[in-house]
């Protein structure tokens, strides 16, 4: 099959080029390098079935030529990472919308009709996620005077509508999974996401940095469940018999955990002298910002769509990351 990954060189890009490149498959692989790093991409680059591309999406030129020729495409681009969203809002909604337009529009005036993976997030709830159980039907509740994750969760959602018009309107194969926290090997602590933020201090020494009071509810979703839930549902859009092309789904793990529970468990991992800081939401993220409390997938749906269960608990993706994080550093 041929691949085409946007975002490639990211967490979730750079995981999935090498499941796929791991399955047999050929795989093309860009990115703007923006937040993605071609070292995430090390163990592919030279490889006969693999290719990488840098560029901007909004302005490549071959996207039309590259989108004809895929079987599957998995559109991960995006501004993402809290502190970054946060900082570079402008470019959260001109490149979250406007790329994801761009792979749209060229999949609908393209010979082919390649399977079309969009990436949603979790954070389409927005502040309905102060409600427990966030099943893909539920009102959303937006507020533009409650954070600035508005800008983002937004985008996501505009992602959504685009693919289902274009999935409606010119009869392209798209499945939407909302991702829930993905965690997992190549994930960078740079941009905000907590648990490569947490181990790091933990192996080095220096304390963990609990935004908040650390009550704060997430689901963590290992990448390896994350990719096996996406190529599942990509392979249900491929049969002809249930219609599930321009569906939203859930995809996450359903155990949670608070932030400060979290971070008791990565120093026991770790075996880390670290002690934990509280840091105040507003000197992490700036005033105004309004914190997420809770947010956990209800995943019926996709269970009943692909008969998915996680196989990473999160003390195996725990120690998995410290594997990796000692051997790098060894190198
Ligand atoms: N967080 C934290 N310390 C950090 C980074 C993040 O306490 O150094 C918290 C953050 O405030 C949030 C949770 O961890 O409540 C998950 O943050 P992340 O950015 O990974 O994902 P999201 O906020 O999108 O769920």
């Amino acid at each position: 099959m041929n691949i085409l990954i946007t975002g490639g060189a990211g967490f979730i890009g750079s995981n999935l080029s090498e499941f796929h490149i791991n399955r047999g498959d050929t795989v093309v692989a860009v990115d703007d390098l923006s937040t993605g790093r071609k070292e995430n991409l090390a163990a592919l680059i030279g490889q006969e079935c693999f290719s990488f591309v840098k560029a901007d999406l909004l302005s490549w030129t071959d996207l039309a030529a590259e989108v004809t020729k895929a079987d599957r495409i998995y559109h991960l681009a995006a501004v993402v990472g809290m502190f970054r969203v946060l900082k570079e809002s402008v470019a959260v909604t001109r490149i979250n919308v406007g790329a994801t337009e761009r792979v749209l529009e060229a999949a609908a005036n393209g010979p082919n009709n390649p399977q079309i993976i969009i990436a949603s997030s979790s954070s389409v709830y927005g502040h309905s996620s102060d409600q427990l159980a966030l099943s893909e039907g539920i009102d959303l509740a937006f507020s533009i005077e409650r954070g600035g994750l508005t800008g983002y969760a937004l985008s996501k959602l505009t992602n959504e509508i685009q693919a289902q018009a274009y999935h409606e309107q010119c009869g392209i194969k798209v499945v939407i999974p909302r991702l829930f926290n993905v965690v997992g090997p190549h994930q960078s602590g740079n941009y905000g996401f907590v648990i490569p933020r947490f181990i790091q201090q933990a192996l080095d020494g220096v304390p963990l940095t609990v935004f908040g009071d650390g009550s704060q509810i997430r689901s963590f979703c290992d990448v390896r469940d994350t990719m096996a839930a996406l190529d599942k549902l990509a392979a249900i859009g491929d049969d002809p018999g249930e219609v599930q092309n321009g569906e939203v789904v859930n995809v996450g793990n359903t155990r949670e955990i608070s932030i400060l529970e979290l971070a008791k468990l990565v120093i026991a991992r770790a075996g880390s002298s670290s002690t934990i800081q509280f840091v105040p939401f507003d000197q992490a993220y700036g005033e105004h910002f309004d914190h997420i409390t809770q947010r956990k997938p209800i995943v019926e749906k996709l269970e009943r769509l692909t008969g998915f269960s996680p196989q990473w608990t999160l003390e195996e993706t725990i120690d998995d990351l410290l594997k990796h994080i000692r051997q790098e550093a060894t190198l």
